[in-house]
């Protein structure tokens, strides 16, 4: 049987990294989309994948192709479109699965947010969502679907998965983050136009909204807010980990298992979804 492929943008570290090496455990090939300058940090996790395919379990199942990296800015739909067709192509043009994980935080309180800060934001967390749905789409048609957009008389044949990052954002805007808060309900209701949009062509898509993830982006949170609300370093932090039932700081690992179940067969049925994976911090 011919191996899976998956894209995940922002995989050189942090989050998306724990998911590119799980899908590699379940015998994905993984291609890394991320920033020019994260390229090192790109190779270190294709060194771990390279280890992990050569575990027995693994190399029994037959061989893998090498994962690899491309640079991308994600709010650049043509960089995208590019990275996309470059990657399914190294993969002897297959894509099955991707992963629209890179996003920013945006830190400053409602009024005074600025034009550039909103411009950013939602060029990447919610104009990244949209290029890669959009680029992943059309590779799923033209390899998958042999090019033709002629809706299935069902929805028994899935032809592709898109899974987005959302964030307990999406769910319950937060005060010194309403721009990523607005970026992140935006990405929800993506998921779902494209759940509904795409459904006809076999093509599923969901999204995962992680709570206080233990990586550099809440170094940075918790700095800026520092800033805002004068909370010595850590101590915002720490409040926000008070805030969750299972009462820990959630790490990326926590995570990728529900987008493994996502990327995978098992979950075929399920589309439109933004899936909460955050200790017990948002019931919706
Ligand atoms: P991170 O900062 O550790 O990693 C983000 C990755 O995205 C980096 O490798 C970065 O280079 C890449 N990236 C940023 N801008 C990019 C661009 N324009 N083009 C391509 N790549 C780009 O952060 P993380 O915590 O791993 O976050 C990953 C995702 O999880 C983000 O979408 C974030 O909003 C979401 N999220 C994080 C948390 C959290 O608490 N850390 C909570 C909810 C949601």
């Amino acid at each position: 049987m011919t191996p899976k492929t998956a894209i995940i943008t922002g995989a050189a570290q942090g989050i998306g990294r724990s998911i590119a090496l799980r899908l590699a455990t379940k015998g994905f090939q993984i291609g890394i989309a991320d920033l020019e300058q994260q390229r090192g940090k790109a190779g270190e996790v294709i060194n771990e994948i390279k280890k992990i395919y050569a575990t027995d379990s693994l190399s029994a199942k037959g061989p893998l192709l090498p994962p690899v990296f491309y640079p991308v800015d994600v709010s650049d739909k043509s960089s995208v479109v590019e990275m996309v067709d470059a990657i399914a192509s190294k993969f002897d043009n297959h894509l099955d699965v991707m992963i629209n994980n890179a996003g920013i935080a945006s830190i400053s309180k409602l009024l005074d947010c600025t034009p550039e800060q909103l411009d950013k934001v939602m060029k990447i967390n919610v104009g990244g969502v949209l290029n890669g749905i959009q680029a992943a789409s059309k590779v799923f048609v033209k390899y998958n679907r042999n090019g033709s957009y002629e809706p299935y008389e069902n929805g028994n044949k899935i032809v592709g998965k898109i899974i987005n990052c959302c964030s307990i954002a999406g769910n319950e805007a937060f005060p010194i983050l309403p721009l990523y808060s607005a970026s992140k309900f935006a990405v929800k209701s993506l998921t779902q136009s494209a759940a509904k949009e795409l459904a006809p062509l076999g093509i599923t898509c969901n999204a995962y909204a992680p709570g206080i993830v233990l990586t550099k982006m809440w170094d940075h949170i918790d700095e800026e807010m520092h800033k805002v609300n004068g909370l010595p370093i850590g101590e915002n932090l720490k409040k926000s980990i008070e805030s969750i039932a299972l009462k820990r700081g959630e790490t990326p690992e926590d995570i990728s298992g529900l987008v493994a179940f996502l990327a995978g067969d098992e979950s075929d049925y399920i589309t439109g979804q933004n899936i909460s994976v955050d200790g017990g911090i948002c019931y919706n």
